[in-house]
């Protein structure tokens, strides 16, 4: 018998968000796309976006890469909303979306 470590398996395949019971909503109109919620992420559930089409702080940023999240993997820690410097990420009830 083969055996196959666990971390040969994609991840990417498994859903890890059934337990979230908030989520994490990015205000475009103030992300500076500065991506420090992408790299605090524990989970790796903030992507990137290369071509972003989102509202921005000012015109600079509109054609900046801008982060999003992965709602299949994210678990909603709160993290991200934490450590937003610019308060840009907030935490929505599941079921309660604006
Ligand atoms: S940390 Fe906040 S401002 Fe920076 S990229 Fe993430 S959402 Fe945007
Ligand atoms: S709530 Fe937690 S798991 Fe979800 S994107 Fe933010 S830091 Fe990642």
């Amino acid at each position: 018998m083969v055996m196959t470590p666990t971390s040969y398996y994609p991840t990417t395949n498994i859903k890890t968000s059934s337990w979230r019971t908030s989520k994490p909503v990015i205000d475009y109109s103030k992300c500076t796309r500065c991506m420090i919620c992408w790299k605090y992420c524990p989970d790796v559930a903030i992507d990137i976006d290369e071509n972003p089409k989102y509202a921005a702080p000012g015109e600079r940023f509109l054609k900046m890469e801008a982060p999003f999240i992965d709602y299949d993997h994210c678990k909603g820690c709160g993290i991200c909303a934490k450590e937003c410097p610019f308060d840009a990420i907030e935490m929505v009830r599941e079921g309660e979306d604006k």
